[in-house]
């Protein structure tokens, strides 16, 4: 019953079958069939089913069930397929991997990122989410930028709220199709390029169908750019004592939006979560520079990379507070208060703010509760602000896309306004 229909294309001979991912947001899943050759674009949770079915003690009992309610998509989306593509790490499109058969050849974004996010972060038995990585026994693969694989996948590099992010053309017997994934067309930094760049780079002049996402046509909150965004982040370093930050964890730019603007307000920035620390290989690459001014907080317990040094919060962060930018994931933040309520750790930190940047809960999984979190901070004396900085493109972007593409075709994706998106492009595409 919840079974999304599956919405059916022809373009000569390439067909394109969607399973998930039509007039709601996340979980997507995209078919296409040309000839003897069928690939699968992204495997995604449908959240707005899991939200329907579970909450509280109420969680999957396991993947047949899932599959059973249509919250991940039918095994016959992709048996026979001799690819799987995930654009990126986020759920509601990278889905539940191990469960994918044996025939079909994953083609992930990073083999490395997989490792030391996803898969180490799901690890546990008995948790549903065990069924995020990819089994053992599973044809892994990262996918090659920028050149047409043996299935004629080009993966595109593409910015969005997870790093790394990739969009797809496949160049079809009969039709090119370019599969959008999760994307900003303005990158928070240079972590990646802007889309219309990225398209005259790879010498794509236009294609015959966009399947494209349109998260922000229905946002419940104003949408900020990238330069609003580092404005509004000095302004909290000029105001506030200790500022900390909660990002997505595997939002890449954003820490390295966050790092830039510490580093110009004379701020050292502190990692307060485990699961930001994969982070530091790509920092590495990007900043090596900036990295005498990254600590990592000792109160996680954890081992420190070797190039960073460790700080106490209690012993120099909370003292300092002015000196220091905190950032986090929902998740460690939480931690970290719990640990100093135990510890009989008080810290004054009136005066301090938490800024709480997560994602999208129509996107990925709650894993904690806001208000709790309020509560616990507010005993600290932190004030918690929400900053909506979307991981998607403005809706007014939306026709730089359409220019950028040429598409002669759009099936929007991953939006509660396809009607909209639709009039937008004929109105684009004619005028
Ligand atoms: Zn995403």
């Amino acid at each position: 019953m919840n079974q999304q229909k599956v919405f059916e294309c022809k373009y000569g001979k390439v067909k394109i079958k969607v399973y998930g991912g039509l007039d709601e947001i996340g979980g997507n899943c995209i078919v296409i069939e040309d000839g003897d050759r069928k690939i699968v674009f992204d495997n995604g949770i449908r959240f707005s089913v899991l939200r329907k079915f579970y909450g509280g003690r109420i969680e999957p009992l396991g993947l047949s069930e899932l599959r059973a309610i249509g919250a991940v998509p039918p095994l016959e989306a992709l048996q026979e397929a001799s690819a799987l593509y995930i654009s990126h790490f986020h759920l509601d499109h990278t889905g539940l991997l191990s469960s994918i058969p044996p025939e079909v050849s994953i083609k992930i974004p990073s083999m490395k990122v997989l490792e030391s996010t996803l898969a180490s972060w799901y690890k546990r038995p008995g948790s549903w989410l065990a069924y995020v990585p990819p089994d053992y026994t599973a044809k892994v693969e990262e996918v090659e930028l920028r050149r047409e694989d043996e299935n004629n996948v080009m993966a595109i590099p593409v910015s969005h709220s997870c790093f790394p992010s990739r969009a797809f053309l496949y160049a079809g017997s009969d039709a090119t199709i370019f599969y959008s994934g999760d994307l900003r067309f303005e990158p928070l930094t240079n972590v990646c390029h802007r889309l219309d760049e990225t398209i005259r780079d790879v010498g794509i002049d236009r294609v015959d169908i966009a399947l494209l996402e349109g998260t922000n046509f229905n946002a419940e909150y104003t949408s900020i750019t990238a330069s609003m965004f580092r404005d509004y982040i000095s302004l909290l370093l000029r105001e506030y004592e200790l500022t900390h930050i909660s990002i997505d964890p595997l939002d890449l730019e954003a820490f390295m939006a966050i790092l830039d603007s510490s580093l110009l307000m004379g701020r050292n920035l502190v990692i307060g979560s485990e699961r930001l620390l994969w982070v530091i290989d790509e920092v590495e690459k990007l900043r090596p520079e900036a990295l005498d001014k990254i600590y990592v907080s000792r109160e996680l317990e954890v081992p420190t990379p070797l190039i960073l040094r460790n700080i106490s919060l209690i012993n120099d962060v909370f003292k300092n507070p002015e000196s220091y930018v905190l950032i986090i994931e929902p998740v460690g933040l939480l931690q970290i208060f719990r640990k100093l309520k135990i510890w009989g750790e008080s810290p004054n930190l009136t005066g301090s703010v938490v800024v709480l940047m997560d994602p999208e809960p129509r996107e990925s999984i709650k894993e904690v509760e806001e208000g709790a979190l309020r509560t616990w901070l507010k005993s600290f004396g932190i004030q918690a602000l929400r900053l909506r900085l979307s991981g998607h493109y403005l809706p007014h972007q939306f026709r730089d896309i359409i220019e950028t593409l040429k598409p002669k075709s759009l099936i929007p994706l991953h939006t509660e306004e396809a009607t909209l998106m639709n009039k937008l492009f004929k109105k684009f595409n004619f005028c």
